[in-house]
């Protein structure tokens, strides 16, 4: 069995026209399916699918990433391979495009995590990333940010996907410019292995919203302990998203599990996601 689920964030507003990003999403799942058919494994599909959403710029990661208060762009990402139990995230990169491929190399080339700001910067170049010569022509949003989400309301976008490949390896992959208009050294739960990523043998999950909150509810771990406890991955899902609302935030996540269930649950006016089980119908939204 191999299923696939991506989001490009919780971020979705009722009313708004997504049609571009229901496409667009589909056509990486579909380019994804044909990968893990021909046999590649759930981590390369995970940060493949998650660095042609980057390239896009259709959502709120890399090539369509937002600028902090500075009018900088920050960058955070993470991965997580369920199988081996290995990960790799940077947090607040500056000025490179794929965030999600620095945090893979950052996973296979070092003993550490998770590399920040000016390290991880000086970490991508020392392995080859080339800097954006001039990141305000690279970044699409450059210029028109963003007098609708004022600085504080924590407005936001992300990527992420959640693969189970053939020899039933699950893992996971997130990426985002954050929350809009973040003072600058903010970092969020996207890059935190066990927040906004986590993988394991039971499940992958990659979330998205205020990650303020799903820090501080633990919540892609929390989803897989859940579920390997017996709670349906739905429930426990909207279980961990209801913390959240609780509290106060906003968001959604996809997560996955060894037998190639898949749940999709947000508590936010919309999720853009798509995904699909072995040979079934892709299925794209976003409300
Ligand atoms: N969770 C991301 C963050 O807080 C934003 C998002 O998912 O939209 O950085």
């Amino acid at each position: 069995m191999i299923a696939l689920a991506l989001h490009g964030g919780a971020g979705a507003k009722a009313g708004r026209d997504y049609s571009t990003e229901i496409a667009h999403m589909r056509d990486v799942a579909a380019s994804a399916r044909e990968r893990l058919k021909a046999g590649a494994s759930a981590l390369d599909v995970a940060v493949e699918v998650v660095r042609a959403l980057e390239d896009s710029g259709l959502y709120v990661a890399g090539r369509g990433a937002s600028p902090n208060a500075a009018g900088d762009y920050e960058l955070d990402a993470s991965l997580m391979d369920g199988h081996a139990r290995t990960a790799g995230a940077v947090a607040a990169l500056k000025d490179f495009p794929n965030p999600i491929l620095v945090a893979r190399t950052v996973m296979d080339k070092t003993p550490h995590v998770m590399l920040a700001g000016d390290g991880a910067a000086r970490f991508a170049a020392e392995q080859g990333f080339a800097p954006l010569p001039d990141p305000k022509a690279y970044f699409i949003r450059a210029g028109r940010f963003e007098s609708n989400h004022p600085p504080g309301t924590l407005a936001h976008g992300t990527v992420g996907c959640v693969v189970l490949d053939a020899k039933g390896r699950l893992a996971s992959a997130t990426s985002t410019a954050g929350v809009f208009g973040k003072l600058p050294g903010r970092v969020g739960d996207t890059p935190i292995i066990g927040a906004g990523t986590w993988a394991d043998g039971t499940a992958a999950i990659s979330c998205t919203g205020q990650g303020e909150y799903f820090i501080r509810v633990n919540a892609a771990a929390q989803v897989s302990f859940r579920h390997a406890a017996g709670e349906a991955l739905e429930t426990a899902g909207n279980a961990v998203l209801q913390q959240i609302a609780d509290m106060g935030g906003e968001g959604g996540l996809i997560a996955i599990n060894a037998k190639g269930g898949i749940a999709v649950p947000f508590k936010s006016q919309g999720m853009k996601r798509a995904w699909f089980q072995g040979d079934g119908e892709i299925i794209s939204a976003a409300f």
